[in-house]
């Protein structure tokens, strides 16, 4: 599999505001700041609604900032716009809690939809092949995603994902719709791959057993970075922290 380099990210002072239908603002981004090493497994947690996927679309580049910097590798997001924009976004790995796959494609029409309209210089198809292995799919090509369970539809998911060898995977509740055995096998995937490419993971969760899987914890509320936490150092109450209730 092709080696990737892990991105690293910065995050400066950002801010994202919404305007409601009654024309209330609602600030999901409030001046949120942070650095996130090439390679890091980073829990994004907090309450619904406290902002996890709006900084995940910021840093995506599929939302725009109000105020701030964000900076992923050599890439200015906040500044980009068209086609360079549109090459961020194929630089960063995008997996979703629905899934999000095309009902009438197989799992390897799936891996390469994000392809199809390029020209490229690799071998497609060997390409999506080669990921559904990865993912532990090998064999399941040709299967409808109505044919496989949720941890396979989500592996498919992962495989295209990991499409365009993005040094970033931006992962939102990717463990949501799962039990809890096979959210764990997910997240034991995503360990494997980031050890095998080296890819940076940001993944916004409300389980702690996800959570304290990661290498740091950052915890939002209201828009807000509440906790930013080194979960290495070992000897954490992440549920806790979850909770708001820091030991
Ligand atoms: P989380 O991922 O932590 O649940 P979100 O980032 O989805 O939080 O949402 C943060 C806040 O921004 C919430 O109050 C949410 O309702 C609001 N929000 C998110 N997206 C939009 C949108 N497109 N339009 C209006 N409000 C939004």
């Amino acid at each position: 599999m092709n080696e990737t380099t892990g991105s690293a990210v910065r995050v400066e002072d950002v801010v994202k505001r919404y305007v409601l239908d009654d024309s209330v603002e609602l600030v999901a981004a409030d001046g949120v700041s942070l650095t996130v090493a090439p390679g890091a497994l980073v829990a994004l947690t907090g309450p619904s609604g406290s902002g996890k996927s709006t900084l995940l679309h910021l840093v995506g580049g599929v939302d725009r900032a109000d105020a701030g910097t964000i900076v992923v590798d050599d890439r200015e997001v906040t500044a980009l716009k068209g086609d360079d924009l549109a090459a961020h976004r194929r630089r960063v790995g995008f997996v979703f809690q629905r899934f999000n796959l095309l009902g009438a494609l197989t799992a390897r029409d799936n891996v390469l939809a994000p392809v199809v309209p390029f020209k490229v210089d690799f071998d497609k198809a060997a390409r999506a092949d080669e990921l559904l292995d990865a993912v532990g799919l090998g064999g399941r090509e040709r299967s409808l995603p109505s044919r496989m369970s949720g941890g396979q539809q989500q592996r498919v998911a992962i495989a295209r994902a990991l499409v365009w060898s993005p040094g970033l995977l931006l992962a939102d509740e990717p463990t949501g719709n799962l039990d809890t055995r096979t959210g764990a096998a997910i997240l034991d995937l995503l360990l494997s791959l980031r050890a095998a490419r080296g890819m940076t993971i940001l993944i916004a969760t409300h389980d702690p057993v996800v959570a304290s899987r990661c290498d740091r914890l950052v915890r939002l509320q209201d828009g807000r970075i509440t906790d930013d936490v080194d979960l290495r150092a070992g000897d954490i109450d992440v549920a806790g922290l979850l909770a708001g209730r820091p030991d």
